[in-house]
C-alpha cells in the first residue's frame, strides 16, 4: 500500500495527455510534431524551448553546450572517447566501472585507446570503492563515471571531485533527479528513455573547451563539433522524442524544478527500502547502503540468492496491485523502478 501511495509522485501522465492534445493538430498547426519539417519554424521553437528549459533546471554555464542527438546511451559511450581520447597525447582514459554500463563503456573506449580501470575489476557490483583507493592517470584524457548503474543500482551520492582531468558522466538514468553543479564536469549525456522521456534522443552537455579533437575515424553524425556547429541539426533529428522531452521539462519546472524530483525520488525509494531494511532478510538488497540507488533497486526475495517461487509469486501479485515491470534484469533479477 505504501508503495502504491507512493506512485503518486509519478505523474508524467499529465505529459501524455498534452501529447495525446496535440497528436494532430500541434498549436493549431493543423499537422503533428511528426509531420514538422525539422528546420521549420515551429521545429525550431521546440528545439530552443527544450534547451533553454534544461539550462534553467540544471543551471547549465553558458561555456558548455548542449546537443540533441540520435543513438541511445550506448550512442553517446560509444562517441565519447572518438571525440575525447585525442584530448592529450597520451590517448588514454580512467573508467570507474561499478555496474554493466560503465563496464560496456570502458570495452567501447579500450577499441580506440588505452582504457585504465580505476577499480579493481569485479562482476560483483554493490559498492564504491573509497576514491583514495582509485588508481587515476593524471595524464588521462577524461575519467569516466556512470552516476547511477540502472542494473546493479549503485548510484554515486557525491560528483567524484577530486580528479584533474575532465570528468564524464552517463547520466542515463538519474538526469534531473538530483541537483548537480554542472561546472565540475566536462561532459553530460543521458538517454532520454528513463527520466525524461521516450526513447530515440540521447542530450549531451558538453564543456566547450573540449570540442574539436574528435578522431578521424569518428562517424560525422557523433562528431560534437559538427553537432553543435548546427545546433543538432546536421542530420534529421528524433523530432518527436525532442518534443516530448521539452514537454517533461516544462512539467518539471512546473513541479518545482530538480529539487522537487530530488525530494520525491527521496520519498519514494526510501519508501521501498524501508520495507526491505525492516523486512528481517525476507527482502534481500545486496547493495552497500552508501550507494543505494533513488532511481532503481534491485533485491532479492527469501534469502540473498532469491527464492525462485516466492520471486514469481511477487511479481504476479505486483501486477495485479498494478505495480508492473518489476522483474529485474537477469542479471540481478528484482528491481523496482
Ligand atoms: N547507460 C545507462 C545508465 C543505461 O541505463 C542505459 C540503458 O538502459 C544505457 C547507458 C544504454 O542506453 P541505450 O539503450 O539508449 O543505448
Amino acid at each position: 500500500d505504501r508503495l502504491i501511495e507512493r506512485s503518486k509522485y509519478y505523474c508524467k501522465s499529465e505529459v501524455l495527455a498534452q501529447a495525446q492534445k496535440e497528436m494532430v493538430n500541434y498549436k493549431s498547426t493543423g499537422v503533428s510534431v511528426m509531420e514538422l519539417s525539422h528546420r521549420s519554424s515551429d521545429f525550431t521553437k521546440i528545439l530552443t524551448g527544450a534547451e533553454n528549459n534544461l539550462r534553467k533546471l540544471l543551471n547549465i554555464p553558458n561555456n558548455y553546450k548542449v546537443i540533441f542527438l540520435q543513438g541511445g546511451g550506448t550512442g553517446q559511450f560509444s562517441a565519447l572517447p572518438l571525440n575525447l581520447l585525442a584530448l592529450k597525447p597520451s590517448m588514454s582514459a580512467d573508467y570507474v566501472v561499478t555496474g554493466s554500463w560503465s563496464a560496456k563503456a570502458a570495452q567501447e573506449a579500450a577499441k580506440y585507446g588505452k582504457v585504465n580501470l580505476v577499480l579493481p575489476k569485479t562482476k560483483k557490483y554493490t559498492d564504491i570503492p573509497d576514491p583514495s583507493t582509485w588508481t587515476l592517470n593524471p595524464e588521462a584524457s577524461y575519467l569516466y563515471y556512470c552516476a547511477n548503474e540502472t542494473i546493479h543500482g549503485v548510484e554515486f551520492q557525491h560528483i567524484p571531485e577530486f580528479c584533474g582531468v575532465p570528468l564524464i558522466a552517463d547520466m542515463s538514468s538519474n538526469i534531473l533527479t538530483r541537483d548537480i553543479d554542472v561546472s565540475k564536469f566536462g561532459a553530460i549525456f543521458a538517454g532520454a528513455q528513463k527520466n525524461i522521456g521516450c526513447a530515440g534522443v540521447t542530450l549531451v552537455i558538453i564543456r566547450e573547451d573540449l570540442i574539436g579533437k574528435a578522431l578521424p575515424i569518428c562517424p560525422i553524425i557523433f562528431d560534437f563539433q559538427v553537432q553543435v556547429g548546427n545546433n543538432s541539426l546536421y542530420n534529421t533529428p528524433p523530432t518527436y522524442s525532442i518534443y516530448i522531452m521539452g514537454l517533461v521539462f516544462e512539467w518539471i519546472l512546473e513541479q518545482g524544478g530538480v529539487a522537487k524530483m530530488e525530494e520525491w525520488a527521496i520519498k519514494k525509494s526510501s519508501a521501498v527500502y524501508d520495507v526491505i531494511d525492516s523486512s528481517n532478510g525476507f527482502y534481500v538488497c545486496p547493495l552497500d547502503k552508501g550507494c543505494r540507488s533513488r532511481m532503481n533497486i534491485p533485491f532479492r526475495i527469501g534469502s540473498a540468492q532469491g527464492d525462485e517461487a516466492l520471486e514469481k509469486k511477487f511479481i504476479q501479485e505486483a501486477e495485479n496491485a498494478k505495480l508492473i515491470s518489476l522483474k529485474g534484469h537477469r542479471n540481478v533479477k528484482r528491481s523496482v523502478s
